[in-house]
């Protein structure tokens, strides 16, 4: 059998139940992670035999995804803002929407932003490492409660040669010290409804439940980020959540009631309401400096 023909064939029964140009792309990328080769090598070794060794890892690795297993956990890796990020099942899988989160953040900063910039439940680190990179000469803070998302972030870190972040574990705020202040607080927390159908239907029923579901409403982690903020932020400093499509009135408004202002929701590539930022309405009393 050639390469082509077995790509063809897995493109079939992946097309029962994705789109056909995913189907495609998958078999693809499945292939390409069996026979450690690049996309352009593939193709232009299409009509090739297939060794029987490689056939059969690429039908194992085939049957994972027939059975449902997210294709970032089957490679073990997501590219997120033109990072390639190591995934697993200890980790949300970071997704494009995300993306909107880290724009956010870079334009209310500058290039040149020094300060202190957290990131509350980094998962495989996504967030912090696109903004440490595109921020070099801030010191990020990224922190999660999980040991085993944590040892994923870290190791990224390492991997993409990002030296500008501090891991700790942490359950939201409570391993910081009280006296530690930021100039941005960044967060895509879980923010799903407990009983959403969405759970327990494909990629998601993979994912740590802990990064995906918050209480009836979806909003329990944002309130009790929202709650504690204040404490952790500078003056004039900014918080910015990810939140669900139909949750941006609730964060704003949580927002409004902490007394944070300059409150503004944007919308994902998709056209969701996706972040809300409020601003720490403080300013820095030079008399006392
Ligand atoms: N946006 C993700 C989804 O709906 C959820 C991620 C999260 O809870 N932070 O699939």
């Amino acid at each position: 059998m050639t390469i082509h023909e077995a790509l063809l064939e897995a493109q079939t029964a992946l097309a029962k139940w994705a789109e056909a140009n995913e189907a495609k792309l998958e078999a693809q990328l499945l292939m390409q992670y069996v026979l450690n080769v690049n996309r352009a090598w593939l193709i232009a070794h299409a009509n090739d035999a297939l060794p029987p060794d490689a056939h059969a890892g690429f039908e194992s690795l085939l049957n994972r995804r027939l059975l449902g297993e997210p294709i970032a956990y089957i490679l073990g890796y997501r590219e997120f803002y033109g990072l390639n990020l190591k995934t697993t099942s200890d980790t949300l899988i970071p997704r494009p929407d995300t993306e909107t989160l880290v724009e956010a953040v870079l334009a209310k900063t500058l290039p040149s932003q020094t300060g202190k910039i957290l990131d509350l439940g980094t998962g495989t680190g996504a967030v912090a490492l696109a903004i440490a990179s595109n921020r070099i000469k801030a010191q990020v803070t990224a922190v999660d409660a999980s040991q085993a998302a944590l040892n994923v972030a870290v190791e990224n870190a390492k991997n993409l040669n990002i030296s500008n972040i501090h891991f700790m574990l942490s359950d939201w705020f409570v391993a910081l010290e009280n006296h530690e202040k930021f100039d941005v607080i960044v967060s895509n927390p879980p923010y799903i409804e407990q009983s959403d159908a969405h759970l327990t239907q494909g990629d998601l029923r993979f994912e740590p439940m802990s990064a995906l579901a918050s209480g009836e409403d979806g909003l329990d982690d944002i309130r009790k980020i929202i709650e504690d903020c204040l404490v952790y932020l500078k003056p004039q400093g900014w918080l910015m959540l990810e939140h669900g499509y139909n949750q941006a009135e609730q964060v704003a408004d949580l927002m409004a009631q902490i007394g944070l202002t300059y409150i503004e929701t944007i919308k994902d590539l998709g056209g969701n309401h996706r972040v809300t930022m409020g601003k720490n309405p403080l300013m820095v009393n030079t008399h006392w400096d």
